[in-house]
């Protein structure tokens, strides 16, 4: 269960309603049962349940169970889709263990807004269901010509585009740079050729292509993903 708060011996810890609730009456839990909690920097404790009240629940931490363990160092840059799709996208990306999920508005983006706070409470829960000790920050939507005007130089970012100069992902995976990465997914239409032509002329972007078939936005995240997992390892 992740948990925003300090953890360590003897910690009080306090859900809200939602997690309270879940613990009540979804998990079935009541006073003196124990629970594995974490909160993204103090490893995994288990907290064994005080009580609960109207709408909340009390905790007391108890013993560590798994120290804090550092996850990939991976960025995802999606145009936003749909509501559903994108919550899959957020979903599946905290599965596969990405450490920032960074919404970015292309020039065919649609739609243009984005409930953030809905996509990180399902990455939250897919950290939980995955049982990752970190869960992905989720940066502010910007404007993609934006987001790459600032990019950090020795972060490589492979930009999926399903024609054109691309390596194959296995391949440019293989032969990678040291440092970070992240990947770059366009949306339902597609990159526009003039954004495409821009983004590929930095120094830090390898196009990469996932195979000879067009997949849909959701599908090219967990595609790119799950490679990305196979071949780095993390
Ligand atoms: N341009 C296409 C069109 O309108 O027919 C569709 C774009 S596709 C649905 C959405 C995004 O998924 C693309 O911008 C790209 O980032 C990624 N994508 C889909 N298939 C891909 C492939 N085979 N290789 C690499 N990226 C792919």
């Amino acid at each position: 269960l992740y948990v925003d708060s300090p953890l360590g011996e003897g910690q009080a810890v306090g859900l809200d309603h939602e997690r309270a609730h879940f613990l009540r009456h979804v998990l079935r839990l009541d006073k003196g049962d124990v629970v594995a909690v974490f909160n993204g920097q103090d490893g995994e404790w288990l907290a064994a349940i005080d009580g609960f009240g109207k709408g909340w629940c009390s905790l007391t931490v108890t013993a560590q169970r798994r120290l804090q363990a550092a996850g990939p160092d991976l960025w995802l840059l999606f145009a936003p889709i749909k509501r559903g799709r994108i919550d899959f996208v957020a979903e599946k990306a905290s599965e596969l263990g990405v450490s920032r999920l960074w919404p970015v508005f292309t020039r065919r983006t649609d739609p243009n807004r984005v409930n953030t706070d809905r996509l990180r409470a399902n990455a939250i829960e897919a950290a939980e269901q995955s049982e990752r000790l970190t869960v992905p920050e989720m940066a502010d939507p910007l404007p993609l010509d934006k987001a790459l005007a600032g990019w950090p130089a020795e972060r490589t970012l492979y930009l999926c585009a399903e024609a054109g100069n691309v390596r194959p992902i296995a391949e440019a995976v293989r032969a990678r740079p040291r440092g970070p990465a992240a990947f770059l997914i366009g949306p339902e239409g597609g990159f526009a050729q003039s954004e495409l032509d821009e983004i590929c002329k930095l120094p830090f972007v390898v196009p990469v292509g996932l195979g000879p078939r067009i997949l849909r936005a959701d599908t090219a995240v967990v595609a790119a993903l799950a490679c990305w997992q196979a071949l780095a390892g993390d």
